[in-house]
């Protein structure tokens, strides 16, 4: 007997309404998708001193450094698993 564990795929709601969510790269199937945060910090371009640039983080785990922002449909569509950490999609579950 086999048991097939689905992972934890985003939200429905996420996926109309252009919601996007935090992905590390590479992107590739089975990358998780988080909660994005951001911030905004002055950016690194000699000669442009009130340039600011926006940064993306994992909700649940910002000292890992920066993501890329994606659609959470597009995320879905490449197979994206949600992370149900407390501070991103604990409310997903597998579909
Ligand atoms: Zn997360």
């Amino acid at each position: 007997m086999t048991t097939t564990t689905s992972p934890p795929r985003l939200p429905r709601q996420m996926l109309s309404g252009g919601a996007s969510v935090a992905v590390r790269l590479p992107s590739e199937r089975g990358m998780v998708a988080h909660r994005p945060e951001r911030d905004t910090r002055p950016a690194p371009i000699p000669g442009y001193p009130g340039r600011n640039e926006q940064i993306v983080f994992a909700a649940c785990s910002r000292d890992d450094g920066e993501c890329r922002e994606l659609t959470a449909s597009w995320a879905d569509h490449l197979g994206a698993q949600a992370c149900t950490e407390p501070a991103c999609f604990p409310e997903a579950d597998a579909r």
